[in-house]
């Protein structure tokens, strides 16, 4: 009997509860708007240093709905760089940089991020900024003939990173 559409063991079935959670994450919608002509992957850092980083094989996987090849332990998705390159050269707007961010996100809502990351994280929670200032970087700014980096609002950074009340946080109401 001849197959009929569906029963293809190769079809693959578009997951739109993943497209519908990333949808929901900053600018993750845009993805839809992806028609896979490559233009992302010409001036992509990490698809030309890398082995198999590709910003249009992501979109695609985007398209797919295939949150389950993305969302994994040790995710390609930590090669992108953020440069924004592809943001500039996509012609459907598509931001994949951001929607590549957004999916991090998700891999970090789910406590799934490389010891680096959580280091940059700790450093910022710490001290307000990505990058410790160290005397070398003082020494490198002072020849260059640059300012001084102003302080940090320390306080100000760590109140705003305390979790909201609905997460377990204080409830600034009270008291
Ligand atoms: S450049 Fe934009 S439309 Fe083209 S493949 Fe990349 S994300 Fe999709
Ligand atoms: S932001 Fe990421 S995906 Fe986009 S060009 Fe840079 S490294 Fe590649």
């Amino acid at each position: 009997m001849p197959e009929t559409p569906g029963e293809k063991d190769d079809v693959v079935r578009v997951n739109f509860q993943f497209r519908r959670e990333l949808a929901e994450k900053v600018e993750g919608n845009l993805a839809s708007f992806c028609y896979q002509c490559g233009a992302c992957v010409g001036d992509c850092p990490a698809a030309t240093y890398g082995d198999e980083f590709n910003p249009r094989e992501i979109m695609l996987k985007v398209l797919y709905g295939l949150g389950d090849e993305l969302l994994v332990e040790d995710s390609i998705l930590w090669e992108c760089t953020n440069c924004y390159n592809c943001h500039e050269r996509c012609p459907q707007e598509v931001k994949p940089v951001e929607v590549i961010i957004s999916l991090k996100n998700m891999l970090a809502d789910l406590g799934i991020y490389p010891d680096a990351v959580e280091k940059v994280i700790k450093t910022f929670e710490e001290t307000g900024r990505t990058t410790p200032l160290s005397a070398a970087v003082t020494r490198q700014r002072e020849r260059f003939n640059l300012p001084p980096l102003p302080p940090v609002p320390i306080e100000e950074i760590q109140k705003l990173l305390e979790p909201a009340p609905d997460e377990g946080g204080a409830d600034p109401t009270d008291g």
